[in-house]
């Protein structure tokens, strides 16, 4: 088992879609940033990576990177995904915390929960979102922040410990 954390933030503008968890949400103001500056899904592919000792977004996807510009990041996820998967893991769990003044995510969590659990593959996603209470920019709704932890596995089977494959097997009558 292996554990990741992921952090990302956005300033929130005017004439931008906001999109969070890969689920586009009715506001009047939007996250600015290359690609669809979805924080959510960044900070879950972050916290992929790390886990993984794969780096980070910036190096997988380089932000000077033309492909990107305005990518969706659910498919930068599933890129993310298969370079975690190339080095022998699977996804255990990921809980997120997404920090926004504005819009109340309550409504849309269960969308952007089935968005994120189809592309890591499970269903063990977890998604809260959390009120900075006015305080600093994000409470003056500059921006929204986003953290996740993710827990991952190796896909293949343990080696058996030393010793354990010389035992000489169970006999009957014994
Ligand atoms: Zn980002």
């Amino acid at each position: 088992m292996r554990v990741g954390i992921g952090y990302d933030v956005h300033p929130l503008v005017k004439g931008r879609p906001l999109v969070l968890g890969g689920v586009r949400i009715d506001h009047s103001t939007g996250l600015d940033g290359h690609s669809d500056a979805d924080v959510l899904t960044h900070a879950v592919i972050d916290a992929l990576l790390g886990a993984a000792g794969l780096g980070d977004i910036g190096r997988l996807f380089p932000a000077d990177d033309a492909r990107y510009k305005d990518a969706s990041s659910l498919d930068l996820l599933s890129g993310a995904m298969d370079a975690m998967r190339g080095a022998g893991y699977r996804v255990v769990n990921v809980d997120c915390t997404v920090i926004a003044q504005e819009p109340r995510l309550q409504p849309h969590v269960a969308a952007m929960t089935a968005k994120i659990a189809e592309r890591l593959g499970t269903d063990r996603v977890n998604i809260k979102g959390k009120s900075p209470e006015g305080l600093g920019a994000l409470g003056q709704k500059a921006g929204i922040a986003a953290q996740v932890v993710a827990v991952i596995e190796e896909m293949q089977r343990r080696t058996p410990p030393p010793g354990a494959a010389r035992r000489p097997p169970r006999q009957a009558g014994r």
